[in-house]
């Protein structure tokens, strides 16, 4: 008659997302993400899993990042055989950004002179143990617990995850909670009827601009950047990032807010992705957006928009002159096809670079954002003579006050006992646990790495 809750990755972390949970006969885990810092590599991914792999019943993934799927081959490399539940889009983004870190982790292993943490051949046997499942379908995934997903409205797919226990006792993971209202997404969803609530606190103690500005301030600066007639290079994740400038670029064109110019989306997981966008927005957008689908063949295509997938298409971009937008991977410019542009454009003062998501400390994109003269791209020294904007606001993650707001409607429920601040820095989880217990009068708690709380009808104790 209760839920014992583990803590093995995203306490006190943003990433390496994965949660244990055990019923009186069953055991689930929640994501089995990797940790990213600068590199992948790092001696953690390789260590075994604090718990007895053959034993979990079942997987349950709340979205697709790496951090939060990353390490799913290396599970079942070492044993898991259960079934795997995530979402429809979340299977078809799973499969292109597991067989895309095959790659990375391949070229990171052999720098390292190491063996790869996993290869196809595991990424094969993951998806065989994939079964889809839909928002609000309650499903019995291991003996005595059933699961049921919900909209977090983080990217396409993404859910949070409700876990019940024969009696009734209930447990909530959020994954990532999305930067609501999206252009795209339905909002995310509150979780009120648990005993115990997991939350997810990125932003946990910082602010994002206003919505309406962060479009006008996009229009504005790429106008701007138009008018100098030189490169416009966007560095961006391949997955959700690509997709909303892609949107909002359809959006200025159409209105004639910009003079129409050449634009590559030099990226080719970037393109995939596209398609997955473009394969489920149709059932998984936000109604208006639906009909916008409806209405035109894509919200993501527009004259002028060229998807260079092979080498040569990609190289050839240089052929055409300014002004010119080249969107490309990889999202801090650590990696991918932006660093050779960033190499060939930045030294040049027609040049603008713009920073549209969060910069890692130690990445190229955090040190040209802190106003670096120069910056160190595939062992050259490059001259940074471009102009650097650096736009907010395009976070997929929920601000401060947002998961405030998420705490509070779950609370209005009157059921949660406490609520757990997890992947988040640690500075940010216990300002958010603050924020609850002092605005909210929620009991909440900072988890640590290896915790087990129990979780009751009537308590929620750690053991
Ligand atoms: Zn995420």
């Amino acid at each position: 008659m209760s839920l014992r809750l583990s803590f093995y990755g995203g306490a006190g972390k943003v990433t390496g997302s994965n949660f244990l949970i055990a019923g009186d006969r069953g055991k689930i885990l929640i994501d089995c993400g990797i940790e990213q810092g600068a590199d992948f590599c790092e001696e953690c991914v390789y260590e075994p899993f604090p718990y007895e792999v053959e034993k979990i019943d079942a997987l349950v993934v709340t979205h697709a990042h790496l951090d939060h799927v990353g390490r799913i081959p290396k599970l079942v490399r070492d044993g898991f055989r259960g079934k795997i539940y995530l979402t429809p889009p979340s299977r078809d983004l799973a499969e292109l950004i597991l067989r895309d870190s095959v790659g990375i982790l391949g070229e990171q292993a052999a720098r390292r002179g190491v063996d790869p943490l996993y290869g196809e051949g595991e990424v094969d046997r993951t998806l065989s143990l994939i079964e889809t499942l839909d928002y609000h379908i309650e499903k019995e995934v291991a003996p005595g617990l059933s699961v049921c997903l919900r909209n977090t409205g983080h990217i396409l797919g993404s859910a949070s995850v409700r876990v019940e226990e024969e009696r009734g006792v209930a447990v909530a993971l959020t994954g990532d909670i999305g930067n609501s209202p999206s252009p795209l997404l339905p909002d995310w969803e509150p979780v009120p009827d648990v005993d115990a609530l997991v939350m997810e606190s990125v932003y946990g103690d910082r602010l994002h601009p206003p919505h309406e500005r962060r479009v006008e301030l996009l229009r504005d600066t790429l106008a701007r950047a138009i008018a100098k007639g030189g490169t416009i290079l966007i560095p961006a994740f391949s997955l959700e990032r690509t997709q909303l400038m892609l949107y909002e670029l359809s959006n200025f064109f159409e209105a004639g807010d910009l003079s129409k110019i050449p634009v590559f989306l030099d990226s080719p997981l970037a393109i995939h992705v596209t398609k997955v966008y473009e394969k489920w927005g149709l059932t998984y957008f936000k109604p208006a957006t639906e009909n916008e689908m409806r209405r035109e063949t894509s919200i993501f295509e527009f004259p002028f928009l060229k998807k260079t997938l092979s080498r040569e298409e990609s190289v050839a971009i240089e052929k055409t002159p300014g002004p010119k937008i080249i969107i490309a991977g990889a999202g801090m410019s650590h990696g991918g096809r932006i660093g050779r542009w960033e190499a060939r454009y930045l030294p040049d003062p027609t040049t603008t670079l713009f920073i549209v998501g969060y910069q890692a400390p130690g990445t190229p994109g955090r040190r040209m954002v802190e106003g670096a003269t120069s910056v160190h791209l595939n062992g050259t020294e490059i001259k940074i003579k471009a102009k650097v904007e650096n736009l907010h606001g395009w976070s997929a993650h929920a601000d401060r006050d947002e998961l405030l707001t998420f705490a509070e409607q779950s609370l209005a429920g009157g059921r949660i006992k406490t609520i757990f601040t997890a992947l988040g820095e640690p500075s940010a989880e216990r300002f958010l646990a603050q924020r609850i217990h002092d605005y909210l009068g929620g009991n909440a708690i900072v988890p640590t790495f290896g915790q087990t709380w129990e979780i009751t009808k009537e308590s929620v104790r750690k053991i």
